[in-house]
């Protein structure tokens, strides 16, 4: 294929994307995976979850001009995903053992006649298929969701998948692209194999998840518990959640608990009729029920892009779980809140499934990893990619270790009292015992064992119990201390313990902190009475979207999502070229729903006063002395965008200090560049001839300001 043919479908992949999707801008690797399978390669893309794998088969599948068939294992996700595309004016359909006779044979009509553009099917009906209607199906391409479900090493291994080799072979000249958000080796691996891909070009993204806010609380007594999970939903008014939980009782205590608190809550777990389950999880999706107590069972093939936080009560088994359940909230990319509470008791209870299992030693050895996670006092984000393989070079500062950095102190001889404590109790205490004889607890167990007697009672009283926790777990992640999972947790010195406790090493410990401060001032920020007059439009846009959504009887997320109402509500517009610059808004979208948007916000900028343009409202910004990124973080919108209403708002003669916006250094390598480019009207050349060096809302208010000066 010749470069020009490339450049033309570039340009009519991204025509698509603007209107029919309403974006303007492929993310990472969209656009080149949407080359490729233009190009009629073979294709498998390891993404994330959220991270936009659905546009990679969707705008090739508007391109090319027969039917695309979307292999998909689950009936929720299939009736979502129609839905969405439906709502953007796609003709897609879906076709499962959910649908009756008489829609089965229009959906078939449809199909050959070329009236649809996507049909999406669950394997177990396709098989049988594929010898009779669907024999006579042209096809222009194939996508295999979830494509992990075809490794028998997974957590949802369907045997159907492994029968869609058969597929390949058929469709000879037909390419495939398959899609997964679970990443390890064995399962690429599998998905090549086991559906007889032909050279397919792998596509690896980050597997990171900046806007996922990370935090974790050890060993917090239950009737604490309650109160952090109560303060936390409510700084969070209204937002949608899910509490997950290790057992189906637990998940009806948690519902049980939250709605005697007056908080609107339900359950959800595999013991539930089919029935019950789907009424719940579509409430659940429809924003009726925001919040969700449940098992792992509820969140697969649930593709609600608004959750906002995620809480596990107990610890996950593995990270590969624990990633993919948190990974639930933010899918629409806007801040959200995950965080996981554990205590030790969780940890005996799973290390013994785990060894009472087939694959005992894996699985010990994943719940180790999860546990040493939940105990770090390191950038937690950095140890779940270096989990998927991928290196993070700055710590993320938005998890609570980052939030909190630990200083250091020498704390050997902390090191040393503990691992004495330890030893005079012939390794065989736990956790507790140990603080205890450590600050001389006057307890029964003291007198009735004779710890009461040992010579380092009472050597550590100087500090709370609060404090010994946190230095033992330091000892424990650090590896001083074992942790004895089969004999009932009593904790052992290792050789390194042994090495700090006589005096041959010394060790630096972090010191300790308070961890709820955090969640209190967070809790000051969000109080409803301070919602500032975008907050308050975002509300009234949601209500508007509820009410659609309603009457519509499609879940609220499909008419808009919550990032696309956050940018309703910052830049307020008003006519529909406005409307369509709106990330998220196509043409189906703005002529079904833009105009009640639109009346909306012009009442709403009645009842406010006079409108600012959204330029004036970055200039009251910076009058107050604001830099690009608190605008962005206030105002929701992206750095860049900040930088180009400076530009405008130079341009327009306000004045603009530019030198507080721009590096002098990063000027000069702007203003040095130029006389060697053709092209100095786009950007993208510019950034490109600095390799990337200097961000692009840089180059462009420095474009504004030489041209101002020349
Ligand atoms: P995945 O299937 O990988 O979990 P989706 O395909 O459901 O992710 O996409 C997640 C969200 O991101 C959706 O709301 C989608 O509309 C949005 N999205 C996808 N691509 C883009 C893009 N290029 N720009 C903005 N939003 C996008
Ligand atoms: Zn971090």
């Amino acid at each position: 294929m010749t470069n020009s043919t490339f450049d033309t479908m570039n340009t009519e992949a991204k025509k698509q994307l603007k209107s029919v999707f309403g974006y303007d801008n492929f993310r990472d690797e969209q656009e080149e995976i949407i080359n490729q399978v233009l190009n009629k390669k073979d294709i498998i893309v390891l993404m994330p979850t959220g991270g936009g794998k659905s546009i990679c088969f969707q705008i090739p599948a508007l391109l090319f001009d027969n039917l695309t068939v979307v292999i998909s294992p689950l009936i929720s996700l299939m009736k979502d995903q129609v839905d969405a595309l439906k709502s953007n004016g796609v003709h897609a359909a879906y076709f499962n053992s959910s649908v009756n006779e008489q829609d089965k044979s229009q959906i078939i009509n449809d199909a050959q006649s070329g009236k649809l553009k996507l049909l999406y099917i669950s394997p177990e009906t396709l098989i049988p298929a594929m010898n009779s209607w669907f024999r006579d199906l042209t096809i222009s391409l194939v996508a295999i969701d979830e494509a992990h479900c075809v490794s028998m090493w997974g957590h949802d291994f369907r045997p159907e998948y492994t029968q869609l080799k058969s597929l390949r072979t058929k469709l000879s000249h037909v390419p495939f692209i398959a899609l997964t958000a679970t990443a390890d080796k064995i399962t690429r691996k599998d998905i090549e194999n086991h559906l007889g891909l032909v050279n397919p070009i792998t596509f690896l993204s980050s597997f990171d998840r900046p806007n996922l806010n990370l935090e974790v609380r050890g060993n917090v007594p239950k009737q604490k518990k309650i109160d952090q999970i109560l303060d936390f939903i409510e700084a969070r008014p209204d937002k949608s959640g899910i509490i997950y939980c290790l057992s189906r009782k637990e998940t009806e205590e948690w519902s049980q608990i939250l709605n005697d608190n007056n908080v609107k809550a339900n359950y959800y777990h595999a013991g539930l009729t089919s029935d019950e389950r789907d009424k719940i999880q579509t409430a659940f999706i429809n924003d009726e029920i925001p919040i969700m107590c449940a098992t792992i069972a509820f969140g697969m093939g649930i593709d609600k892009s608004n959750v906002r936080w995620v809480i596990h009560n107990n610890l996950p088994k593995n990270i590969e779980g624990y990633y993919q359940e948190i990974g639930r909230a933010g899918r629409d990319s806007m801040k959200s809140d995950t965080l996981l509470y554990f205590n030790y008791r969780d940890v005996k209870l799973l290390s013994d499934f785990a060894r009472d299992s087939e694959h005992s030693t894996v699985l010990q050895e994943k719940l180790n990893r999860m546990l040493e996670y939940a105990e770090a006092t390191t950038c937690r984000r950095k140890i779940l990619l270096a989990y998927f393989s991928e290196v993070l070079s700055d710590n993320c500062g938005n998890c609570d270790v980052c939030r909190n950095p630990t200083s250091t102190f020498d704390g050997t001889v902390i090191a040393q009292k503990a691992l004495s404590a330890i030893k005079r109790a012939d390794e065989k205490a736990g956790n507790n015992t140990i603080i205890e004889i450590l600050r001389g607890a006057k307890t029964t167990e003291m007198f009735s064992k004779g710890y009461n007697e040992l010579k380092t009672f009472g050597i550590g009283a100087d500090l709370s119990a609060q404090q010994w926790l946190f230095y033992l777990t330091q000892l424990k992640n650090i590896g001083l201390i074992e942790i004895a999972y089969d004999e009932n947790m009593h904790l052992k010195i290792s050789t390194f313990g042994e090495k700090v406790l006589f005096g041959k090493l010394t060790l630096q410990l972090a010191h300790y902190q308070e961890k709820e401060k955090l969640s209190k001032t967070a809790k000051v920020k969000k109080q409803p009475s301070s919602l500032s007059p975008d907050e308050l439009l975002f509300d009234r846009l949601k209500l508007l979207r509820r009410k659609i959504s309603v009457e519509e009887n499609v879940p609220a997320y499909i008419v808009f999502s919550d990032a696309t109402l956050s940018q309703m509500s910052a830049e307020k517009p008003t006519t529909e070229n406005e409307m369509l610059a709106i990330q998220g808004i196509g043409l189906q979208k703005y002529i079904s729903y833009g105009q009640d948007f639109i009346d909306l916000i012009k009442l709403f900028i009645k009842d406010t006063g006079p409108k600012k343009t959204t330029f004036e409202e970055t200039f009251d910004l910076i009058q107050q002395g604001l830099l690009v990124d608190d605008i962005a973080e206030i105002r929701k919108i992206a750095p860049t965008t900040v930088y180009s209403h400076l530009a405008k708002l130079m341009q327009d003669g306000f004045p603009i200090q530019f030198s507080a916006y721009v590096d002098d250094s990063d000027f000069r390598k702007v203003k040095a560049i130029l006389p060697t480019l053709e092209d100095t009207s786009a950007l993208k050349p510019i950034f490109e001839a600095l390799g990337g060096e200097v961000d692009y809302g840089v180059i462009r208010l420095s474009l504004t300001f030489i041209g101002m000066e020349g």
